[in-house]
């Protein structure tokens, strides 16, 4: 199999179209207003998964028109080309900085890509904005991403790996990632592989009891930084949590360039959660592992099985493949504008009930 090779600067084998196809009809195209809600990114990635699982075109404006730097940024770009290679979509508008974009979608076609953003724009994105698609293609893909692994505002690969794709698994498909090198800002460089077995259809998602406490853990990640980084992020989170020092972990990386995680994982019968801290220049190793900490114990409290950053990325496997949906702490605005995204694609509302405090039931 040769590899399509996607980046974020020329649109390489991406088909792109400066005028309308002549297939495509006005009242087929679906309308998105990128500033809705939470106004971000995510609504274009959602559109772009949701347009490619449905074969619905879209036309998007206002692209993060609620950031401070709106538009097409290099990870959305790349977003956007990964999709229209996997789609063999017509694009009108992927240029960097537009807040404008058409996709017009005409199949889907899986195998072997590299998607290189080029920056430490975040790979879990981009690979989440072809992943439902290739879920339930018709042949395996393999996808290897560079970038950035562990950015903040960003699903970090451990996230990824070790909470998210263990429930796409649990809906049927068989979805294997490594982490070959990771990537951290402003660097990036990072390495990532994934394979996906699809399966033809998507089995109900049920996350409605979190079940035992069976373990917790953490590790802490360092790349050409001092190694007492680490352990000052590990010896907070051992002292707040109780947990023994068997239980955490230093990790020495060979990113490109500097960087720092610090991730806990939360292991219960029926769904493990983890929570990351990104170090940041600036910012004390102990507050990042407070910050984690924090997010630990909300969780804990809560007694749900699904934190709030999982919550809103498992919206759109739940639409597309129903089930009773999940319990989950308050929902935030990421969850309250995926939500929307899939109401103007898909016809119907997901319902979010409020249970107790801090307390959720998101369901079909
Ligand atoms: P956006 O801000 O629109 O680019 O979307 C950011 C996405 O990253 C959302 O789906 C968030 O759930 C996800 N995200 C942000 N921070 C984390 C984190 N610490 N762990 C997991 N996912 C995250």
């Amino acid at each position: 199999m040769v590899a399509r090779r996607v980046t974020a600067l020329p649109l390489g084998q991406v088909r792109l179209s400066l005028h309308k196809t002549p297939d495509m009809k006005p009242q087929d195209m679906l309308i998105i207003d990128g500033s809705m809600g939470e106004g971000g990114g995510q609504i274009l990635r959602s559109a772009l998964a949701l347009s490619l699982c449905l074969g619905q075109s879209f036309r998007i404006f206002n692209i993060r028109a609620a950031r401070k730097k709106p538009g097409l940024r290099a990870q959305h770009l790349v977003a956007v080309n990964a999709a229209a290679a996997i789609g063999e979509a017509d694009v009108h508008g992927a240029i960097q900085g537009s807040q404008q974009l058409e996709f017009v979608p005409h199949g889907i076609k899986p195998g072997e890509y590299c998607f290189d953003i080029g920056t430490a724009g975040s790979t879990t994105l981009v690979l989440q904005t072809i992943l439902l698609a290739l879920l339930t293609a018709d042949a395996p893909s393999h996808i290897t991403l560079q970038g950035g692994t562990h950015n903040p505002l960003a699903p970090p690969f451990d996230f990824f790996e070790q909470a998210f794709v263990p429930l796409i698994n649990c809906m049927g498909p068989t979805l294997k990632t490594r982490l070959k090198r990771p990537g951290f800002f402003p660097v990036g460089g990072g390495l990532v592989e994934v394979t996906i077995e699809p399966v033809s259809a998507l089995l109900p998602l049920y996350l409605l009891e979190r079940g035992v406490l069976l373990s917790q853990c953490a590790w802490a990640m360092v790349s050409h930084l001092p190694e007492h980084i680490a352990e000052r992020e590990l010896n907070v989170i051992g002292q707040q949590l109780g947990l023994p020092t068997s239980a955490l972990e230093v990790r020495q990386a060979n990113a490109k360039g500097p960087g720092n995680a610090v991730t806990i994982l939360i292991e219960s019968e029926h769904v493990t959660e983890v929570f990351v801290g990104i170090g940041e220049r600036g910012i004390r190793a102990e507050a990042v592992a407070e910050g984690v900490v924090t997010a630990v114990r909300r969780y804990l409290a809560a007694g749900v099985p699904v934190g709030e950053y999982l919550a809103d990325q498992l919206l759109l496997p739940l639409a597309l493949a129903g089930g009773d949906g999940f319990i989950t702490l308050r929902p935030t605005q990421h969850t309250t504008t995926n939500i929307d995204v899939l109401e103007k694609f898909m016809g119907k509302r997901l319902v979010c009930e409020e249970l107790g405090h801090d307390r959720w039931r998101i369901s079909c």
